[in-house]
């Protein structure tokens, strides 16, 4: 196996801090008088969902998915199982899918279609992160932290091999 270890600091603590209260107040603003149900994505996204949530004003409830996708160690193949589907049902509801980052955008395309079929009030996407990469999924993304290049990176919930998630800033991987 491939060693690594950690690399450059692409975003420090304050940063991320910084950057977390904006989205929450747009999201605020956008939700007055709704209540938001935040699905997180697990387990990458668990950190960015609960920094996010305490900035929130409007009510919120929270429910987690968990899904694996079929493909290489690095990339993803589109093909997706759920491995933790949802506890709640969500008709009517105003869902926010929080995700740690967006790479292809395939898991991501493949969880909301399935959603979308539940017939939520509102469906809309908040990631911290979202790659630049070619031949990206067709995804609108309503809330978006940072936009990076096509670099791996942990911390701040995303791992390496279930390491590095509890660094409280994101840092580049090193070969
Ligand atoms: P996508 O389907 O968008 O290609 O892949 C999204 C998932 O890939 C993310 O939820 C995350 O689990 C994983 N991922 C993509 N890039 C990185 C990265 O740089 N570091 C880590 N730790 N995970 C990544």
């Amino acid at each position: 196996m491939a060693r690594f270890e950690l690399g450059e600091t692409l975003f420090t603590t304050d940063e991320i801090a910084v950057r977390v209260r904006d989205l929450a107040r747009q999201i605020s603003r956008d939700y007055e008088g709704e209540e938001i149900l935040m699905v997180g994505i697990l387990k990458g996204a668990f950190v960015f969902l609960a920094d996010l949530a305490r900035c929130i004003t409007a009510p919120v409830r929270f429910d987690f998915i968990s899904c694996s996708s079929y493909g290489s160690s690095t990339k993803t193949s589109g093909v997706v199982r759920l491995q933790k589907d949802l506890d709640t049902d969500i008709a009517d509801r105003h869902v926010l899918v929080v995700e740690d980052i967006i790479d292809t955008g395939l898991t991501l395309s493949y969880l909301l279609k399935n959603l979308e079929a539940r017939g939520p009030a509102s469906l809309e996407i908040c990631s911290l992160l979202n790659k630049q990469v070619p031949g990206k999924a067709d995804l609108e993304i309503r809330y978006e932290g940072f936009s990076i290049s096509d670099v791996s990176i942990v911390g701040y919930g995303l791992d390496y091999d279930e390491s590095y998630r509890n660094l409280p800033y994101i840092a580049a991987l090193k070969k």
